[in-house]
């Protein structure tokens, strides 16, 4: 676990664990079978990624979709990390290259697909390396209970039989225990070791509303989130393309995403979010699986989703990066009609199932209670806190009446003297008293609930209606869906139950510019910008997507803490060792100018602690002072001479020196020819084994040389 934590401080900048990880790397390096069930932004890809680095052998990622694979893959490059992918969208020159560095032994984690996987010719090469576990990401896709199945997964389950030695982990954002269970089986792991994290996402603030004007609704999101990402979804094809318009035509930088646009248009529009020259993608569900940005700050659905599981799945999109973030859903009655409709070619009982949850979903929406409460309720486990603090229940922004009883009394015998005939709409204008022609031809004017609310206007109404069939005091039945009384509603009728009905509260909340503001404590935000134009540039010349150079989270500590030197800026939390090298000069001199500019202090909240000058360190020291030496590319012989060390002394701290500055050119220390001769070597022997190659050698090279050129080896990406 010591290497695993160097390992996480070195290439990922990070000084600890998140819950669960520690437990989870332990199973990995105990060579015990796990299943580790986390939330999206839980940190499960650093379970496996963190003790391959600290490992011999290879570790092999099982990934279902490209995109993942490509984004993970470059993350890991960027930190230094010896990571590649094999897959069809790769050139036949590039798969030649990842696998002759597989044989080599120079690859860390190999991320492939299923398919690919289970190739005979993959299986080959898997048995003539050394493999340290397989790691089976967004494992639920082999459970047919999970909402993703793919059948290719299913054949996973071989892996066990040919590779029986080697461990393997499962890592799942799904958390029911049936896919648990099924994962377990259908991998045929040996008594897992079942790590299952809390679902609470605590930094997601949920707000569900009624929906009124849709356009203005979401405007007054995104006006909040200026240059910032989110998604907005939409249930169909045509909501998304007039959103889009509409936005647009009020000057809002988005992009339409949905299955029916044709695939490239499909592909640069999602390039143009990840790439973050295009804000906000209006979308249908097809948007998201393979996604993995972790700066979405917003995710808006102008409709109510078809159940809880896909509500947590497409909102969970946003605070990947685990800093704060929204969720507004706008739902109303009639998206509960749009999915009833679309439910209705089903079989019978998926239907059954179906409508079971699309009522879960619409009880969430109507109900009054928490809202990270009712989800983790949901997926069986309990809240922690009855005050979440993070949605709009908890925040008192929506406050029950008073007269709940009496209203919802007025509202049902209204149902009862419409016979039980008409849905909620219609139901709220008798109420309301409108003049409505339907109403007059029908004669409810003459009804005796007829205008019974009419104080309060009808979308207030419909939105107690649509409480009550929530809260199962009314259900919707028919083609229509018109509205009957339940036994519940009964029992409100006789006064024996009263119901929680919100309404809109004058009061707006603080506490959302509480979290916002905490996580920007002490953040320059202008210093903020520039970084995050500077991490723009740097992502484009490197081809990868912004997120993978620096997180938000990285970028508002540089913005916080002002580093002015490269050892201070190693304080950051998400920079390592390759990252300072790749970037810390030019983000040190942004930051210098910036802060000159603006007169700001430098280096805020680091403890300058006085240098020590005691001759107990002066081990230390001459290891320092060989480290500035070699920096300036002396030999071994002149600095064992400098620091008056033995030159097999200074041989070590060379290769500490090559560890911790990640060097991957031996060429200052050793000869060119001798290092490809060993390189050679290694390939041709297939091992690393040091004695082996000298005497392969026999007396051509030193052992030195060997150890120098492997440390090299070791740091080449
Ligand atoms: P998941 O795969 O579970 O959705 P990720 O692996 O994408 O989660 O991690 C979520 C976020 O948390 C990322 O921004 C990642 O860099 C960060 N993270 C992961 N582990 C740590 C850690 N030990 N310390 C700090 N940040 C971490």
């Amino acid at each position: 676990m010591k290497q695993i934590q160097q390992a996480l401080t070195k290439f990922w900048g990070y000084d600890d664990f998140l819950p669960l990880q520690r437990e989870a790397m332990t199973s990995l390096n105990a060579g015990r079978d796990c299943i580790v069930v986390l939330p999206t932004g839980g940190g499960k890809s650093l379970c496996y990624q963190a003790p391959a680095v600290a490992t011999d052998g290879m570790a092999v990622v099982v990934s279902p979709l490209i995109s993942l694979m490509k984004d993970q893959v470059d993350a890991l490059v960027q930190c230094g990390v010896a990571a590649m992918r094999l897959d069809s969208s790769m050139s036949p020159e590039e798969q030649k290259e990842t696998l002759d560095s597989v044989r080599q032994g120079d690859v860390k984690l190999l991320y492939l697909s299923p398919e690919r996987l289970l190739t005979e010719g993959m299986l080959n090469l898997l048995k003539q390396v050394s493999l340290s576990y397989f790691a089976i990401d967004e494992a639920h896709c082999v459970s047919m209970w999970g909402h993703d199945f793919r059948p290719e997964y299913r054949q996973l389950g071989r892996l066990r039989q040919l590779f029986p030695g080697v461990t393997i982990a499962a890592y799942t954002a799904t958390a029911t225990a049936q896919v648990r269970e099924d994962i377990a089986r259908q991998l045929c792991l040996n008594e897992p070791h079942m790590l299952v994290g809390s679902f609470d996402r605590p930094n997601l603030t949920y707000k569900v509303q009624p929906k009124k004007n849709i356009v203005a609704q979401v405007r007054s999101v995104l006006d909040r989130h200026k240059d910032e990402s989110g998604i907005i979804y939409c249930i169909r094809r045509r909501d998304v393309n007039e959103l889009c318009i509409e936005l647009q035509s009020l000057g809002y930088k988005v992009a339409p995403y949905h299955a029916g646009m044709d695939a490239d248009k499909r592909k640069e529009n999602q390039d143009r979010f990840i790439n973050e020259d295009v804000d906000t993608v209006v979308a249908t569900i097809a948007f998201g699986m393979g996604i993995d940005k972790s700066n979405v700050r917003y995710v808006i659905h102008t409709g109510m989703p078809k159940s809880l599981e896909n509500y947590q799945q497409e909102s969970g999109r946003a605070g990947r990066d685990r800093l704060e973030a929204e969720c507004h859903l706008f739902y109303s009655g009639g998206d509960y009609g749009v999915w009833k409709f679309l439910m209705g070619d089903m079989g019978e009982g998926a239907r059954e199932i179906a409508m079971d949850k699309l009522n879960g979903m619409y009880a969430f929406c109507t109900g009054a209670g928490c809202r990270h409460g009712a989800i983790l309720q949901y997926f069986g486990q309990a809240a922690e806190k009855d005050n979440c603090a993070a949605c709009d229940i908890c925040l008192g922004e929506v406050d029950s009446i008073d007269d709940a009883l009496i209203i919802a009394q007025k509202i049902l015998s209204c149902v009862v003297r419409l016979q039980q005939q008409f849905g909620s709409g219609y139901t709220a204008m008798v109420l309301a008293g409108s003049k409505d022609k339907r109403i007059l031809e029908n004669r409810h004017d003459e009804l005796s609930t007829y205008a019974l609310l009419a104080e309060f206007p009808k979308t207030v109404i419909q939105s107690w209606t649509e409480q009550l069939i929530g809260q199962g005091f009314l259900e919707k039945y028919g083609e229509y869906n018109q509205l009957a009384i339940t036994k519940k509603g009964v029992a409100v009728l006789k006064g024996e139950t009263t119901p929680r009905l919100l309404k809109p509260a004058e009061k707006k909340s603080s506490r959302v510019a509480k979290l916002k503001t905490e996580s920007w404590d002490g953040v320059d935000g202008g210093l903020f910008d520039e970084l995050r134009e500077f991490r723009k540039r740097e992502a484009r010349e490197r081809g990868v997507p912004p997120f993978v150079v620096f997180g938000d989270a990285t970028l508002r500590n540089l913005a916080k803490v002002r580093p002015s030197t490269p050892k201070n800026i190693m304080t950051v939390s998400g920079i390592g060792v390759k990252k300072r090298q790749q970037y810390g000069r030019a983000v040190l001199t942004i930051i210098q100018k910036y802060c000159e500019k603006y007169h700001l202090d430098m280096d805020v909240g680091i403890e300058t602690v006085p240098r020590q000058t005691k001759p107990a360190v002066e081990k230390v020291s001459a290891k320092d002072r060989a480290f500035e030496l070699f920096a300036q590319q002396k030999s071994i012989r002149e600095v064992a001479a400098a620091i008056n060390r033995a030159e097999s002394t200074t041989t070590q701290y060379l290769l500490d020196f090559i560890g911790t500055e990640d060097i991957d050119d031996p060429s200052l220390w050793v000869e060119p020819a001798a290092s490809k001769k060993i390189r050679q070597t290694i390939r041709k022997l297939g091992s690393k084994q040091k004695s082996l190659i000298f005497k392969h050698l026999s007396g051509q090279v030193t052992y030195p040389d060997i150890n120098i050129t492997l440390a090299c080896l070791r740091n080449g990406a």
